[in-house]
């Protein structure tokens, strides 16, 4: 039986090494929110959620999950008797539409404390049955064709087994094919638009086609999957649905229209794990391969996120880069790191496998609101 305490929310400013563009937006520094959990005993956990500062992937933002989690998601949770952490997102999920950023942020952290509590590795209590996961990377986009194929290169040479390229409507085709040529046949090579086309570009799109790509993520809005179900009869390469399964029963939804042959799962995005197990389940009984996508998490996330990709459907490379990727200085100890042959590996230790430098997360912080059962403001660093 899990009992939650106490919940204290903390915003941090992480700065990233370089801007992170996509289609939709550019991050020069990553405004993190951060749930810590304790327990009747005293364990507690971190956990992350990974809205962004502005509405542009979804329409949640880092000030929303807040608003919602002190609001409505957390008093739901504090000081109640749980069973098991599966029973969390239907509680977080009656009468409460959207907000999955948010709920995700709380219901991963009580899988985590549940891990700690038990003293079991998270992925073995979710699930997991792999030891390592291979990793992928996730290029932003670049000025120039030839930058984005030298930093192809540069991350083939470092290990890397699947190259994700960001593109968008005037940087495409020949961005994707710089990449083709300079890396040859042998890597895997995809794109990612964020929503970012309409089926008036199916012919351009189609010219990506060319390049043998593992797939294309995501060219299409964000909530239409009937365009991409005709966009994919128009296209060989296979469309990966990112923005668009926000939960189970969208996932069924892509299988049913056929709209894509493969799922990014983001625990934050479908309300956490509860959601990202069942969206892992359908899409195994279907034959539609998963793999797990990245929000520019900090060392807290990542923990999750690499727990939740030892599952054994997910057999394409995640976006799971090692901090050093991202982070002048990651806020675990140690900081995750990939293997010579690309692999993160999955924490072995109870709980989430990671110890959270506190020092240098308080020098980061520059907010902190302790959360009741009823919505009370307490104090504000
Ligand atoms: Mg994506």
């Amino acid at each position: 039986m899990l009992r939650i305490d106490r919940i204290a929310l903390r915003e941090i400013r992480l700065a990233l090494k370089e801007p992170f563009r996509i289609s939709s937006g550019i991050v020069h520094d990553r405004r993190i929110a951060l749930l810590e959990l304790t327990d009747r005993d005293g364990a507690s956990v971190f956990s992350e959620c990974v809205a962004f500062q502005l509405p542009n992937y979804s329409s949640e933002t880092i000030d929303t999950a807040w608003h919602a989690l002190r609001e409505w998601l957390v008093p739901r949770v504090l000081g109640r008797e749980l069973t098991d952490p599966a029973v969390v997102h239907a509680l977080l999920d009656e009468n409460i539409k959207g907000h999955n950023m948010a709920k995700a942020a709380l219901e991963m952290g009580c899988w985590g404390l549940a891990a700690e509590a038990a003293q079991v590795p998270l992925s073995r209590l979710l699930g997991g049955t792999r030891d390592r996961v291979p990793t992928g990377i996730s290029i932003g986009i670049q000025s120039e064709p030839a930058a984005l194929a030298a930093r192809a290169q540069a991350a083939v040479a470092a290990g890397y087994r699947k190259i994700k390229v960001k593109i968008r409507p005037g940087q495409d085709v020949d961005y994707v094919r710089a990449v083709r040529t300079a890396l040859g046949g042998g890597i895997g090579v995809m794109a990612d638009a964020n929503s970012a086309y309409t089926l008036a570009d199916s012919e351009q799109l189609g010219r990506l086609d060319a390049f043998d790509l593992i797939m294309l993520e995501q060219p299409l809005g964000d909530d239409d999957l009937v365009r991409h179900a005709t966009l994919q009869r128009r296209m060989t390469t296979p469309i990966c649905l990112d923005e668009s399964i926000t939960s189970v029963d969208r996932a069924e939804d892509m299988i049913a229209l056929r709209s894509g042959r493969i799922v990014n799962i983001k625990p934050g995005r479908v309300g956490g794990f509860s959601a990202s197990k069942a969206i892992h389940d359908v899409c195994e009984s279907a034959g539609i391969p998963v793999w797990c996508g990245g929000m520019l998490e900090s060392g807290i996330g990542r923990a999750y996120n690499v727990a939740l990709a030892s599952l054994p459907n997910f057999s394409l490379p995640g976006d799971l880069s090692p901090s050093a990727r991202y982070w002048h200085r990651d806020v675990v100890t140690p900081e995750w790191t990939m293997d010579d042959d690309g692999m993160v590996h999955v924490p072995t230790r109870p709980g989430l496998g990671i110890t959270v430098d506190r020092e240098f997360l308080d020098s980061l912080t520059v907010r902190t609101e302790e959360l009741s059962a009823r919505p009370t403001m307490v104090a504000v660093g």
